[in-house]
């Protein structure tokens, strides 16, 4: 059977979230029955609600070939943010290590468990550069085509780093 596309979202801000987010990107190279078939540009953003005092993010988004379904996908997400040690506090807050499921194929799924598309992509500059920047002509269900989201969202301070920060 045809693999589906599923495009994840990395985001850390603590404990060297460069350095995370890289382990993350090899660690979706070796979930099973899948591929990682691309990984964008890293970006520093401001934190974007809860607390305000806590550390810039560094934000990334991969793509991935996977014969897993989406909530078996999710569930895997999940057990690698334990394994890189995040532990849940405060909601927005300060975060070792957080992956979201953007999209999978073209799937609608309206559920509080695992909504598709994520809830907030098509408004997170953090999401649409990095998304852009590997996927361009990408259409998002229900929202219309990554280009002009992109176009259409500020960067709020999003800055793209140089492979070698
Ligand atoms: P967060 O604390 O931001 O990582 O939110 C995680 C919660 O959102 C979990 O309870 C998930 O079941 C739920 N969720 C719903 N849709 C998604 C999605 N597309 N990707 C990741 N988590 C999701």
């Amino acid at each position: 059977m045809k693999p589906a596309r599923a495009y994840i979202g990395l985001g850390s801000n603590l404990h060297d979230p460069v350095h995370q987010v890289r382990q993350a990107f090899e660690a979706l190279g070796g979930i099973l029955s899948s591929c990682c078939v691309a990984r964008s540009p890293l970006y520093r953003s401001a934190p974007a609600g809860g607390p305000s005092d806590q550390p810039d993010y560094i934000n990334a988004v991969a793509a991935l070939d996977t014969g897993l379904t989406p909530g078996q996908l999710l569930a895997v997400l999940r057990a690698m943010e334990l394994a890189q040690g995040r532990v849940r506090t405060v909601r927005w807050g300060p975060r070792i290590l957080d992956l979201d499921l953007l999209l999978y194929d073209q799937l609608v799924i309206d559920d509080p468990r695992l909504t598709l598309p994520h809830p907030r992509l098509h408004e997170r500059a953090f999401v649409l550069y990095p998304l852009y920047d590997i996927a361009p002509s990408l259409t998002i269900p229900g929202k219309g085509s990554l280009r002009e989201l992109r176009a259409n969202c500020s960067q709020h301070g999003l800055i793209r780093l140089d492979s070698e920060d």
